[in-house]
């Protein structure tokens, strides 16, 4: 079925709201196998709200809506679609019953009750979080339409609780998803390598970006889930076999997990000197549950001073080589690693912008070490060459590190030539 979105509301369009409900829409409905041709917004105006709808109604087989459901003037949404949609509005007794209730302790007016004025036979989808009800129904020629609230607290639970299910059970399939985690190819490079497997329909398979790395979805769409996940099979193993080792998990997402969850399996231990990403990297192993078994400590270490105190950096090699060098991050990597007496250490120096780069060492030029007490490896990224901010060189260079590890723990060397690296 293709489908698409029809947001309302004044306030997108003045760009004073940005507009997450489409996109959470286009994420629910890309689930289920649902395509996405168009997604307009349309101020809160009946007769433009109107001429939009009637053209999704030609042109779509499903129409969702968002916003214009509550109870002042200019919730118009209900109104101008069941008008275009040939519906009468009646009264759900229900969901008055549900709104008396909600007001049960607070002052409301008449106006609310507005809210409960739905399409004739249509599906009510519940608001449990709050008044306006959505609704789903089907006109005389099949098309379908959706409304949902503008509230993102309100539109993301009756989406993925009510319209989804409601959606999926309508399309008789089970969807299963797989998702192949890469880092290390960039997007482009990705896409090109399986563009022959992108063009299928059952499974689907598409390129995503996301910071620093990129995933592709594959989705099958089948009577059952048994089904669906053999469609989906051979395809995510073609992927893999392509990609190689730059793919670090099948549906699990965020090095960080992979690497807490593979330190664990291991019985292994993890400690971090950071000078340019200022304790990102341990913000990010921190950010998984149960880190706590496999990380040892995370030292920011910014000045030279706690550089040589605290990891036992060489005075000399600082002068000599400077913070920023492949020599002293490998003292910091396997300085922390004594310190704290773990299986494995990182040391992370860097120049994260936007000044103090130089011709020798420009900025995004960052050196990341790993040791295991017997070897130490390191990864330089050259820096330089892409003008970009310092929040995006500094999670690269955190992923990095984090690549490093889950290679290591995959048996991998971790320093081993790939592709594009970001
Ligand atoms: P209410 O019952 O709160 O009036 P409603 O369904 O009538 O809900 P609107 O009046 O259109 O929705 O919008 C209510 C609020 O929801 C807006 O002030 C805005 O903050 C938010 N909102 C509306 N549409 C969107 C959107 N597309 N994306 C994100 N937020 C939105
Ligand atoms: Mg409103």
């Amino acid at each position: 079925m293709n489908a698409e979105i029809l947001s309302v509301g004044t306030e997108l369009l003045l760009g004073h709201t940005v507009n997450t409900d489409a996109s959470e829409v286009a994420r629910e409905l890309s689930t289920i196998g649902i395509n996405l041709l168009y997604a307009g917004t349309v101020g809160d105006n009946p007769q433009r709200l109107r001429e939009a709808v009637e053209q999704g109604l030609k042109r779509s087989g499903l129409v969702v809506t968002t916003g214009g459901l509550g109870p002042t003037g200019d919730d118009l949404t209900k109104e101008t679609v069941a008008e275009a949609a040939g519906k009468r509005l009646v009264l759900h007794e229900e969901s008055l019953r549900r709104i008396e209730e909600y007001f049960k302790d607070r002052p409301w007016g008449e106006s609310q009750k507005k809210q409960a004025m739905l399409p004739e036979g249509c599906t009510v989808l519940q608001n449990d979080v709050g008044t306006a009800p959505g609704c789903v129904f089907e006109t005389a020629d099949g098309t379908l339409v959706a409304m949902l609230p503008g509230p993102p607290s309100e539109l993301g639970p009756m989406l993925k609780n009510y319209l989804i299910p409601y959606l999926a059970a309508r399309e008789q399939a089970v969807i299963v998803s797989r998702n192949i985690h890469v880092f290390g190819l960039g997007e482009g490079t990705a896409a090109e390598m399986i563009s022959d497997l992108t063009e299928g329909a059952n499974p689907t398979a598409a390129t995503y970006a996301k910071e620093n790395e990129m995933f592709v979805r594959v989705t099958a769409r089948a009577k059952t889930a048994e089904e669906a996940e053999a469609l989906c099979e051979p395809v995510v193993r073609e992927i893999c076999k392509r990609y190689g080792d730059v793919v670090y998990s099948i549906d699990v997402d965020g090095l960080e997990n992979v690497v807490v969850k593979e330190l664990a399996r291991q019985k292994m231990t993890l400690a971090t000197a950071e000078s340019c990403t200022g304790g990102l990297l341990a913000k990010r192993i921190t950010d998984v549950p149960g880190s706590s078994e496999v990380f040892e400590m995370g030292a920011v270490t910014y000045s030279n001073r706690i550089k040589t105190q605290l990891l036992g950096v060489p005075e000399e090699m600082l002068r000599e080589y400077g913070a920023v060098s492949e020599q002293v991050a490998r003292a910091m990597a396997e300085g922390v690693q004594k310190c704290a007496g773990s299986t494995l250490g990182i040391g992370i120096t860097g120049i994260a912008g936007p000044g103090g780069g130089t011709p020798e060492k420009p900025v995004g030029l960052v050196y990341l070490a790993m040791t295991d007490g017997k070897q130490t490896w390191v990864r330089k990224l050259p820096g330089g060459s892409r003008s970009r901010g310092r929040a995006s060189l500094r999670n690269a260079a955190a992923s990095n590190a984090l690549d490093m590890v889950r290679r290591y723990l995959a048996g991998l060397t971790p320093v081993a030539e790939m592709g594009k690296r970001p």
